[in-house]
């Protein structure tokens, strides 16, 4: 079966960046948190000096600290990485083509053909390891895995981490795969973990061994069916998907964790996404707000309207909302906007009954946007939004697994322009 796939994972790739920038890091435990000025945050990212020690994604502040008094507690800063993350898939691009971006720290690529004899295929992984150690830097490395379908390439990329090259043909099928265990694989949740468990199956060994009826009453669908033709090499096409929601979350930091500080990051992050929907091209017909309060208490509330891309109205929708929020429930301590019902411009209908004043609207939006681009997000911005908006540490910008943020949009600092 021909290695059709080259798979690239970034070895703690937040981590790795902030010892790349600063010599003093290097070789030392560092952990990455959402903000220094709290112990009741979680890390979201671990140095390979930590993650010996048993620190990893998710080990809470207090828990680092209490294993490795040294550690360096480093405060996230998603600009970097995105910049770094746009350099990289550059390099790489300039080798192999990038076929699709997965999250910040991974990315892959077809191999066309002629490279795909197992010795071209590693020449090709050490190329690009090379041309990043060099254009990027030595500190940043990637793991990378080869294989006949996407599935088995990452988890190649897996097996020997940090800075592996691992190449999976049909022929070391499953072997190959024995020392992971059931959690490396996407798709295999804590859920699926016990179906697979009373089924059974409890490694990898016993996975491979499984036939496809049985994966597929395991699953309950034809998903065990795509999920078995997958583990066993197969190339089967990716289930297509759309862009279907915008939203952004956010851990309200201590100074906004009030009913006036909830308010006015909703406000913030609805700015953000309606400025993404402008730029990517969307409108939306549904707004949903979800607030916890306390650690226990979840509200959600949502609305459908008109297919929109006007903040304004948004605002409105928003605030309506806001007002059916219980009054008895603890401090909010985290907020999100979600705008979901996508339809993109070119399926889009505008209204028979424009006014001029919905003309007028559209243009203000427009020039809005275009002095954000030229004098950054927080040059202007709604008063409702004011009191997140002064904040330093409200809704900075995060990168989630699916979505790398634009830059130009969603971060506080200025890239494409200067100021004035
Ligand atoms: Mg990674």
């Amino acid at each position: 079966m021909a290695l059709r796939y080259l798979f690239i994972d970034f070895d703690s790739f937040y981590a790795s960046v902030e010892q790349e920038l600063n010599p003093l890091l290097r070789g030392q435990p560092v952990a990455i948190v959402p903000t220094l000025k709290s112990d009741k945050t979680c890390c979201i990212a671990a140095s390979y000096e930590a993650k010996a020690h048993g620190i990893k994604t998710g080990t809470s502040v207090s828990e680092a600290r209490s294993i490795l008094p040294n550690i360096h507690l480093i405060q996230s800063n998603s600009d970097k990485y995105v910049a770094i993350h746009k350099n990289i898939v550059k390099t790489i691009h300039d080798i192999m083509f990038v076929d699709q971006v997965l999250s910040i720290d991974e990315m892959y690529g077809r191999l066309p053909p002629k490279w795909q004899p197992p010795q071209v295929a590693s020449l090709k992984a050490k190329e690009i390891k090379s041309a990043l150690k060099k254009q990027i830097g030595r500190n940043i490395t990637a793991s990378i895995g080869i294989a006949p379908n996407r599935f088995i390439a990452k988890l190649a990329s897996k097996i020997d981490k940090p800075n592996g090259l691992v190449l999976i043909d049909h022929e070391n099928l499953p072997q190959a795969l024995d020392t992971l265990e059931l959690s490396d694989i996407t798709g295999i949740g804590s859920q699926m973990l016990i179906r697979l468990r009373n089924s059974g199956i409890t490694d990898i060994k016993s996975l491979c061994l499984a036939d496809r009826s049985k994966l597929q009453r395991i699953w309950g669908s034809i998903e065990g069916d795509r999920f078995w033709y997958s583990l066993h090499g197969i190339d089967i096409p990716e289930k297509p998907t759309n862009k279907r929601t915008i939203g952004h979350s956010h851990v309200l930091p201590p100074s906004l964790r009030s009913t006036s500080g909830a308010f006015s990051t909703l406000h913030r992050m609805l700015e953000k996404a309606c400025h993404r929907l402008r730029v990517t091209g969307y409108f939306t017909g549904h707004l949903v707000l979800q607030v916890k309060f306390g650690f226990e208490w979840r509200w959600n509330q949502e609305i459908k309207c008109g297919h929109t891309q006007d903040t304004r109205a948004l605002s409105r929708l928003l605030n309506l909302l806001w007002e059916s929020r219980p009054v008895m429930a603890p401090k909010p301590t985290k907020v999100a906007v979600t705008l979901t019902d996508l339809i993109h411009t070119r399926n889009y209908t505008p209204s028979l009954f424009e006014t001029e004043e919905d003309r007028r609207q559209s243009e203000l939006l427009r020039i809005m946007d275009d002095i954000k681009k030229n004098y950054g997000n927080r040059s202007l911005y709604y008063a409702n939004s004011m009191m997140a908006q002064k904040s330093t540490e409200s809704a900075p910008m995060r990168i989630a697994f699916n979505h790398i943020p634009d830059l130009n949009i969603e971060s506080d600092v200025t890239f494409n322009n200067q100021k004035p």
